[in-house]
C-alpha cells in the first residue's frame, strides 16, 4: 500500500496542488490496489492525475490508450514540463525515433507512454521490451457502439486483460449511461471493475431550450453583452456551421468554421486560436472539443439537436470549466428530429439509438427541471429542481399528481416492469385491444383505474414521470418501463408528486415549426 503522505507529496510536487477532488483519491487507491476500474467523471473533474499520479508511483510504466494522437504531442510536452518522463508511440514516427523511445523503455527511463488505439501492434513489442505496471484507456465509451462516439479501432482492446491478465486497467470516460458503462466493462474484459462515478451536477452551468425558429436573431440578441466571450455553436452539417461563421463574421464577430472537411494544420490552428482567445466564437461540427482544455468557454450553443443526452451533456460540458457562471442554449425544432432520425434509422443499433433520440426529444419539450432530468438519465437522483434551468425559472403550473402517479407506478409494479410505456397507459385507462386480452392484463387490479384521462394527457404524465426521475426506460430491453429507487417514496412512503397542466402548458408553448 503506497502511503498517503507520499501521493499527497506527489500532487504537490509534480502537479502544484494540495488537495484532490472529489473521487481522485479513492480512485488512486484502487488504482494501487491493483484493481480494474473504471472512472466516469465529467470533462474537467480531473481524470487524468488518477493514472498520472500512480505511474509516477508505479515501478514501471504505464501505458496510455488515447484516441487523440493530435493532442498526444501536446500532453507528452506538458508531462516532461512538469518533469515526468512521457513519450508516445505512433505509425507516423520514424524508425530511429520509434528505437530510441524502445531503448528508454527497455531501462525503464519512460513513466508514461501514450499509444493510439490504431497502433496496438506495439503493445505486444512494449509489453515484451519492459515493464508495464498499468494500462490506462482514455475516452472508454469510444469502445461502445451504444456510446455516442463509437471507434472501431477501440474494439481490440479487449484482448489485452486476456494477454495480459496480471496488469490492472484503468478506463475512463466522461459520458456512459449505465448500459454503456456495463458494456464498457464488458468489452474490456474487466466486468469486476470497481466504478468511480462522479457527481455529474455542474451547478454553475445554466440550461435553456428554445423553439428553433429565427435562430439567427436569436444568437444575436444571446451574443449581446458577450462580445468578447469565448463560446461555441454545435451544428449538423458542415455548410451550417460555415455559413454560421460568415455571417457572424459579417456582424463582426471573430468567428471560425470547424469540422472534419478541413485539414490537420487548420484545424490545429482554429483550436489554437480558440484556446489563447485569438477568436472568441468557433461553430463546429461535434469534431470540435474532445480534449481541448480551455478553461474559460463561457457558452455552448446547440444550433441543431444532438442525437442523444450523452452527446448533449459532454458537449455543453465544454462552458464552464473554471467553475464560472456560464451559459447554455438548445435550439429544438422536429426538422432535427426528423433527419436524426433518419442517421439513428441507418446506423447499426436502430432502436437503442432511436430510444435514445427519443429521450432527447422528451428532454427539449420537458415541463420539469431541465436538471434533473439530465442528471436523472445518468443515474443521479436528485430530489430538488435546480432553479438555473429555463423551466424552473419559468415553470409551468402544477397540480398535485401524487395520485395520479401512484397509479402509474402501482401499474407498472404490477406489470413485473415487464412492459413499455404504451401497455402502461393502455392498462391504465382499460384497453381492451388483443394485446391486453392476450396477457390476461384485465385481471390485474390497476386495470382500468385511470380511463377518465385521455391516452395523449396520460403519454404526457408519463414523460414527466420519467423526466422526473420516478421511471425509467431499459433502452437495451426493449424499452421496458422500470420503476427507480424514487418511486418506492412514492408508493410507500407518501412522497408528493407535481405534475405539470398539460393543458395550461400546451397553451403556452410558442411553435416549434423550422421557418
Ligand atoms: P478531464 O480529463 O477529466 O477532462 P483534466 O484531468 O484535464 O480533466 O483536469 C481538468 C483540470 O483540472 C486541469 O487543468 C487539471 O490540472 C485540474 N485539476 C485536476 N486535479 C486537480 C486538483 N486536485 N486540484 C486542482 N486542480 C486540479
Ligand atoms: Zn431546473
Amino acid at each position: 500500500m503506497v502511503k498517503e503522505e507520499l501521493i499527497l507529496a506527489t500532487l504537490k510536487e509534480y502537479f502544484g496542488y494540495d488537495s484532490f477532488r472529489p473521487l481522485q483519491q479513492q480512485i488512486i487507491n484502487s488504482v494501487f490496489d491493483k484493481k480494474d476500474n473504471l472512472v466516469i467523471m465529467p470533462t474537467g473533474g480531473g481524470k487524468s492525475i488518477c493514472f498520472q499520479l500512480p505511474a509516477i508511483l508505479l515501478p514501471g510504466i504505464t501505458i496510455v490508450i488515447s484516441p487523440l494522437i493530435a493532442l498526444m504531442k501536446d500532453q507528452v510536452d506538458g508531462l516532461t514540463a512538469n518533469g515526468i518522463p512521457a513519450a508516445f508511440l505512433n505509425s507516423s514516427q520514424k524508425e530511429k525515433e520509434q528505437q530510441e523511445i524502445f531503448s528508454k523503455i527497455q531501462k525503464n527511463e519512460i513513466k508514461l507512454l501514450y499509444v493510439a488505439p490504431e497502433s496496438l501492434q506495439f503493445i505486444d513489442a512494449v509489453f515484451s521490451a519492459g515493464n508495464i505496471s498499468l494500462i490506462a484507456i482514455d475516452e472508454a465509451h469510444c469502445i461502445s457502439s451504444w456510446g455516442h462516439d463509437f471507434r472501431p479501432a477501440y474494439t481490440q482492446l479487449g484482448y489485452l486483460k486476456n494477454r495480459h491478465p496480471e496488469t490492472p486497467i484503468i478506463a475512463l470516460t466522461a459520458t456512459a449511461d449505465k448500459a454503456t458503462r456495463k458494456d464498457i466493462c464488458d468489452q474490456l474484459n474487466i466486468p469486476h471493475a470497481a466504478q468511480h462515478l462522479s457527481s455529474f451536477d455542474r451547478k454553475n452551468l445554466s440550461l435553456e431550450v428554445r423553439p428553433g425558429i429565427k435562430k439567427f436573431e436569436q444568437i444575436m440578441a444571446f451574443l449581446k453583452g458577450r462580445k468578447s466571450e469565448s463560446g461555441i455553436i454545435y451544428c449538423l452539417s458542415r455548410k451550417n456551421t460555415e455559413e454560421l461563421a460568415a455571417k457572424l463574421k459579417a456582424k463582426g464577430f471573430n468567428a471560425e468554421a470547424y469540422h472534419a472537411g478541413l485539414s490537420h494544420q487548420e484545424r490545429i490552428k482554429i483550436q489554437e486560436d480558440f484556446i489563447n482567445d485569438r477568436n472568441e466564437v468557433i461553430c463546429a461540427t461535434i469534431a470540435f472539443g474532445m480534449g481541448i482544455d480551455k478553461s474559460n468557454v463561457r457558452w455552448v450553443i446547440h444550433y441543431n439537436m444532438p442525437k442523444n443526452l450523452e452527446g448533449y451533456y459532454q458537449e455543453i460540458g465544454r462552458a464552464g470549466r473554471d467553475g464560472l457562471p456560464s451559459s447554455t442554449l438548445l435550439f429544438h425544432s422536429y426538422a432535427d428530429v426528423v433527419q436524426l432520425q433518419k442517421f439513428a434509422e441507418g446506423s447499426g443499433n436502430a432502436e437503442v439509438q432511436l430510444a435514445k433520440l427519443e429521450r432527447m426529444k422528451q428532454y427539449s419539450e420537458a415541463l420539469s427541471c431541465r436538471r434533473r432530468i439530465l442528471l436523472s438519465y445518468f443515474g443521479e437522483l436528485i430530489s430538488k429542481d435546480c432553479g438555473n434551468c429555463d423551466v424552473c425559472r419559468n415553470p409551468p403550473e402544477f397540480f398535485d399528481g401524487t395520485l395520479l402517479a401512484q397509479k402509474a407506478l402501482s401499474t407498472v409494479y404490477r406489470l413485473r416492469e415487464q412492459e413499455p410505456v404504451s401497455m402502461v397507459i393502455d392498462v391504465l385507462r382499460g384497453a381492451q385491444n388483443a394485446q391486453v386480452l392476450e396477457k390476461a392484463y384485465q385481471n390485474l387490479s390497476t386495470y382500468g383505474i385511470a380511463g377518465d384521462v385521455s391516452w395523449r394527457d396520460w403519454q404526457q404524465y408519463m414523460i414527466q414521470l420519467i423526466n422526473q426521475g420516478y421511471l425509467e426506460i431499459a433502452f437495451h430491453d426493449q424499452n421496458k418501463i422500470k420503476l427507480t429507487s424514487l418511486a418506492k417514496n412514492v408508493l410507500f412512503n407518501g412522497e408528493k408528486v407535481s405534475l405539470a397542466d398539460v393543458t395550461q402548458a400546451e397553451l403556452k408553448k410558442e411553435p416549434t415549426v423550422e421557418r
